[in-house]
């Protein structure tokens, strides 16, 4: 517990003041939530649906949870009443859900469009080509629930830090491309979710504003 503490003061220390902190609890208890909350945090990111809304129902109700991982549609509904960032919208369908589900409840719902930077191809989200079709179309100012403040993307799982830049550079300027449409001139679209504990320094130095860090403040995860 005291190490999840020295790791996150040497974040609160580091950290860029434009560089927001998710702290990615996924499969981790509660005491963990709570002895960051106890520091002040309030960000913590999860993947499962399921997790996000349990956790949700039995910690404090001033913490800001994130959804990171893939979401179906028929889980939205779940989430709309209370979560704060939808970082992982891949798919226009998922749109419609979350705009449908957000109508129903008169909530707005923060997303982020999901790019696919990396190489592998099992990871989700919308191509370069895609998520620009998107934004150039009349559909997505039609929204009125669904709140597009930016992008998250994953890099490729490598060692390869060059890489990794080439993918992040890639995506922060899609970001900018999308900000200088005149179609697309939002004032709140201005959140670059990339960065995770193995390559968020490099995520940094190319423009993060929101850096996704699970095993570098819990520890390693355990799956079973
Ligand atoms: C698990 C996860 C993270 C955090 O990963 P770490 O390597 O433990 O920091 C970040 N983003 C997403 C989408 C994740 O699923």
């Amino acid at each position: 517990m005291s190490e999840i503490m020295d790791t996150y003061r040497y974040f609160k220390i580091t950290l860029p003041e434009r560089v927001k902190l998710v702290a990615v609890s996924k499969t981790k208890p509660r005491e963990d939530i709570m002895a960051l909350y106890n520091l002040g945090h309030r960000i913590f990111g999860e993947n499962k649906v399921q997790d996000l809304v349990s956790k949700a129902e039995t910690l404090p109700s001033d913490i800001q949870w994130h959804m990171i991982g893939h979401l179906q549609s028929n889980k939205v509904k779940y989430l709309v009443p209370f979560v704060s960032l939808i970082h992982s919208v891949d798919s226009i369908k998922l749109l419609e859900t979350i705009e449908k589900e957000g109508a129903k409840r008169n909530r707005r719902i923060d997303c982020l469009l999901q790019v696919h930077i990396a190489l592998e191809e099992t990871k989700f989200g919308f191509s370069e080509e895609e998520v620009m079709e998107l934004v150039n179309s009349n559909k997505i100012s039609q929204f009125q629930f669904v709140n597009i403040r930016g992008l998250m993307g994953m890099a490729t799982f490598t060692e390869d830090m060059e890489k990794v830049r080439q993918e992040f550079r890639n995506l922060k300027t899609i970001f900018e491309n999308i900000r200088k449409n005149p179609g697309f001139r939002r004032d709140d679209f201005s959140e670059l979710s990339m960065g995770m504990s193995g390559d968020y320094p490099v995520a940094i130095e190319e423009g993060s504003t929101m850096i996704r860090i699970g095993s570098l403040i819990f520890g390693e995860r355990n799956y079973h």
